[in-house]
């Protein structure tokens, strides 16, 4: 017998979710038809909410309730040191390590040859902007170490280093393949205090 076609539906919409898989999206969307109306509305509101409030921060271009978001908004941070991430999520996981205590750009994603995505589909020449036109004096490359990433970082440094600016990439204890988003706080911590001269 076939799933209801409600339910079809729905997985067909929840296995578009990165990281779900078929019996994820299956498991969720009855999930979702037994709990309580209450429960649903709840959760429909979050998203729309969500939805309504975040917004990217016209300086880092992290996501965030307010533009400038409180990062690039806080006097206390060291404004020559720029940490670039690929994503919101990264940008996280390295502010909760405490030892960073610069700004941040978020480049919305990382190079890809196989998947056709060049420099012009991540924000390089915001980046390059951002970095002329600030006094940054180094600029940290905290792209995952996966190969996108590696490759993201190499190309960065090619088109940072004539600017005249320091380039750094995040050193040893992160694993080679990694996804920044995942690493705990030491790790990010020794990597940042680690980092090499590129
Ligand atoms: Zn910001």
């Amino acid at each position: 017998m076939n799933r209801p076609q409600h339910i079809e539906r729905m997985v067909e919409a929840i296995k578009r979710f990165p990281g779900i898989g078929p019996k994820m999206a299956e498991r969720i969307s009855y999930h979702l038809v037994k709990i309580s109306q209450n429960e649903v509305d709840r959760f429909i509101n979050s998203i729309i909410s969500a939805r309504a409030a975040m917004r990217y921060c016209s300086k880092c271009f992290n996501l965030s309730e307010s533009d400038p978001c409180p990062i690039c908004s806080d006097d206390l941070r060291d404004k020559t040191i720029l940490c670039i991430v690929e994503t919101p999520q990264d940008l996280i996981a390295v502010s909760k390590a405490k030892e960073y205590n610069g700004l941040y750009f978020v480049l919305g994603g990382a190079l890809s040859p196989l998947d056709a995505v060049g420099p012009g589909d991540i924000r390089t020449d915001l980046l390059i902007k951002r970095l002329r036109e600030d006094s940054i004096s180094e600029a940290i490359l905290a792209t995952d170490t996966d190969s996108k990433g590696e490759t993201t970082a190499l190309y960065l440094a090619e088109i940072i280093k004539p600017l005249k600016i320091k380039v750094t990439r995040l050193g040893y204890g992160l694993p080679a393949g990694g996804d920044i988003e995942y690493a705990d706080e030491i790790t990010i911590s020794r990597a940042i205090s680690g980092r090499k001269e590129m």
